[in-house]
Parts: structure tokens; sequence; C-alpha cells
């Protein structure tokens, strides 16, 4: 299992991932995602949103605001609850979560600070929404929150939503964007950060079949965890026990994914029921109810929804792919992306500077078909160690005999085997390999 440091190390390296403001020495909880990291968001994002929304009759999107009225935080109960708590030292000053803490030895009643054995405070909540003040005014009427989940505007347009979309229950709303918590210990990389994004689905259904929706979004979310590369011995569903669950919460299930500090929340499939519902249309006042022809029925649905970290997958996405092997004598570090979510499919490198032009034009032709890359920087055993390090699948090398014989070599990124290929034929064969 690949240690944290070598992957930290290996993402700023490739540009995968970057320390938020690294000139001015970091802010703790916030990262920046690199040429190469940003095509394996905008992949996952992609194959999310594919999955969830483009391929089915039953899934619409929406992108809504970050900042949102306030009293939905209160209709929500993040205002009031969403918190976590937290100690103090009152000798360095440092913040803990009070739950990560070791209990405190017999003789005291307080634990020691684990930085400097300082003395600790007694726990005290503390909300993790971010504040803000929108427009010129700096007082308690201007209060707004940045969102610490996108599903509360789901809720909030679900009228709006339902009647343009002339969708009938059973029926979902998606959305992919950011949130933001500001976490007492953002820790582990990207797992725990403080600004970061995530696919939620609040799917829409009659109270008499949010069990059978519930079991079905389990399963329809763990497979789509595969069909990103991410690997079955590392994955698993994990059924809440009843004094985990969110007080509005029926049942919920997690997918974790083994990560090298331990198993790990990826997502929460969650039975909802009416409660945010209910509480959106108590506390504006507004109808949320839903007419059911079928049924001749009104009611207000039941909801299932399904919340994944894009950074966290993101993240299990890394480590799963990260393998180190010895080529004759020396160590090679390989990204074994799934070609769907690989930065980079094809790249293709000139062997030498005198053939720049024609290997450009060999990519241009590429362009339309695969994510693909020219690559002339450096000797050509560099480049493939580059390559195999962001994990492109083929590299194309184009060199002297190309030219004669209007062919170039393929190299393999995990067997390393290299094939002479038509020029003709290259599009056929990727498209082939790809398939497979
Ligand atoms: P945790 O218990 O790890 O704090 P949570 O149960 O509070 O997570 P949810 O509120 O269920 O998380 O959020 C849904 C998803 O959003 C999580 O499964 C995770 O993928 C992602 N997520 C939540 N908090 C963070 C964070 N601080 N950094 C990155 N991703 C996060």
């Amino acid at each position: 299992m690949v240690n944290m440091e070598t992957l930290v190390s290996l993402c700023k390296r490739r540009g995968i991932i970057f320390q938020s403001s690294e000139i001015y020495g970091g802010i703790n909880g916030f990262w920046d995602f690199g040429p190469i990291g940003v095509e394996i968001k905008r992949r996952i994002k992609d194959s999310w949103w594919k999955r969830i929304v483009q391929e089915r009759e039953d899934v619409v999107g929406v992108d809504t605001s970050i900042i949102a009225h306030p009293r939905t935080w209160v209709a929500s109960g993040h205002v009031s609850s969403f918190s976590d708590p937290m100690v103090d030292c009152k000798e360095c000053k440092r913040r803990f979560r009070a739950d990560d803490m070791p209990p405190p030895k017999k003789d005291s009643k307080e634990g020691a600070c684990p930085e400097c054995g300082g003395e600790l405070t007694q726990a005290r909540e503390f909300n993790l929404m971010f504040q803000t003040h929108v427009g010129a005014t700096a007082d308690s009427a201007s209060l707004a929150y940045l969102r610490p989940e996108t599903c509360q505007s789901i809720f909030t347009q679900f009228r709006n939503v339902q009647t343009v979309s002339r969708k009938k229950v059973p029926f979902g709303i998606a959305q992919i964007g950011k949130a933001f918590r500001n976490e007492i210990t953002p820790r582990n990389f990207i797992f725990r950060s403080r600004e970061f994004e995530q696919m939620e689905m609040e799917f829409f259904c009659h109270k008499d079949e949010a069990s059978k929706w519930h079991e079905y979004w389990v399963s329809e979310r763990y497979d789509w965890f595969k069909s990103v590369g991410v690997k079955g011995d590392k994955l698993r569903i994990r059924p809440h026990e009843s004094n985990e669950l969110a007080h509005y919460a029926l049942a919920c299930s997690d997918v974790e994914y083994e990560m090298p500090f331990g198993w790990s929340e990826m997502e929460g499939i969650a039975n909802r029921t009416d409660y945010d519902l209910k509480k959106h249309m108590e506390v504006s006042g507004k109808d949320m109810m839903y007419f059911d022809d079928a049924r001749k029925e009104k009611y207000l649905p039941y909801v299932i929804e399904t919340s994944v970290g894009v950074d966290r997958t993101a993240l299990a996405v890394l480590c799963d792919a990260y393998r180190e092997e010895e080529v004759k004598g020396e160590k090679r570090v390989v990204m074994g992306f799934d070609p769907s979510i690989a930065p980079v499919q094809v790249s293709v490198l000139p062997l030498s500077n005198k053939l720049k032009e024609q290997a450009r034009k060999v990519e241009k032709d590429l362009k339309g078909n695969f994510f693909s890359e020219y690559d002339e920087a450096g000797s050509i055993g560099k480049r493939y160690r580059r390559h195999d390090e962001i994990g492109t699948p083929f590299c194309v090398t184009y060199d002297f005999d190309s030219e004669n014989d209007h062919a170039v070599t393929v190299r393999d990124r995990d067997t390393m085997e290299q094939e002479r290929i038509p020029l003709d034929n290259l599009i056929k064969y990727l498209t082939d390999k790809f398939q497979k």
C-alpha cells in the first residue's frame, strides 16, 4: 500500500495536487489541483454525471449557488447543530477535535495536548460553517454561510425542478459543486479539507418504496466506484449501526475504501425520510407537497441521498493506482489508472528534435478521439518515466523509420511491450485497446 508521503510528493512532482498558496507557506486544509490533477477530477465528475444524469431518464441536474438564504441553514439544522466538539491547548493554542483525543489519564479530568503536553480546555461545540457577509454592511442582518453541503438547495428548489422537468416521483435531482467546512483538524492530504467538491443526488420517492430504493442506490453507487477502476478488495459497504445514524435518517450505508490510514468513508447513501422537505416547508411557509396522480395521494416524498466527495474519490483512485515495480534493477513507479480516468490517454513523442513536426501532426489527428498530449521534453526514457507516473496508458513514438514505413511504435504502460502500428490503423488500434 502506498505511503502517504510518497503519494503527496508524486502529486506535487507531476502536477497533480499542490498545497494551496504554497509561496506564502500554504493554508491548512486547502489544496490546488494542477494540470494533471484537474483532468483526473474532471474525468471523475464526468463519469458520475454520465451515469447518474445523462444515462438515466429519472434524474435531472441542477447547479445552484454556493451562498443560499441563511434561513436555509436554520431549517436544515446546520445553524444549531452542525458542529464538532473541540478542545484548545492552553499552552500552544492548538485546537483539536475532542473525539480524536485519547481518553484522559485516570488522575486528571482533562487530557493533555498531543503536541506539547499542555493542559487542554473543556470540550466546546464548534460550528463548522464558514460565515461571510452579503452586501456592504457587516451586521447580523447580512450574515450568510458558505454551503457545507450541496443538497439543501436541491430541497428548496424541489417544487420548481419537479414542475419544469415534468418528472413524476420517483425521480432524482443531482448536483456537483463546492462545499466548505471549517474542519477543526483537516488531515490526510485531500481526504479531509476545508474546501472540497461533492457530487450529490437526492432521489424523491414514496415512503413505501424508500427501503427498496435505498438498497438499489447502495449497490448502484458501489458499482460506480468499480467502474472508475477502484479495486473491489479495497472497497466495502458498511451499514451504519442505529446509534450512528443522523437524527433524520432511517438508514445509512457508507461506501468505504481502505486508505493507507485505514478504512474510510467515501460516500454516504442515506434514507433521509421527508425530514428536509418538511423542515423547509415549516420554516419557509411554502407548500412542498407533491400530488401523485397514480396513487391519488398528496404527500411529502421520502428522499434517498447519495453523497460522495470528488476529492476523496480522487484520493482513492490515486492510492489504488499507485504501484512500484522493479525493472532491470531499477524502481519503476506506475499509476495504473483505468483508461477512463487517465489524465492523458495517449502521448505522442518524437524520438528526435528533427521529427517534431511529423509527431505533432500525428498527435493532432488523435485529438478528436482521445485525451492526447504531445511531449518532446527530455530523453525518451525520461518521458516514459513521466508518463508511467501520470498513468498514460499508451505512448506513441515517432522515429526515423516512421518516415519510410509510415508506422509508429506504441508502448503499453502496464506490460511495457512495444508494437509497430501503421499510422493508418492507429486510431482503430487504440480504440480497440480502450474498449477492452
Ligand atoms: P466525515 O464523517 O468523514 O466528516 P461526513 O459523514 O460528515 O464525513 P457527509 O456529511 O456525509 O460527510 O458528506 C458526504 C461526503 O462528502 C463524504 O462522504 C465525503 O466524501 C465528502 N466530505 C465530507 N467532508 C469532507 C471534507 N472535509 N473533505 C473532503 N471531503 C469531504
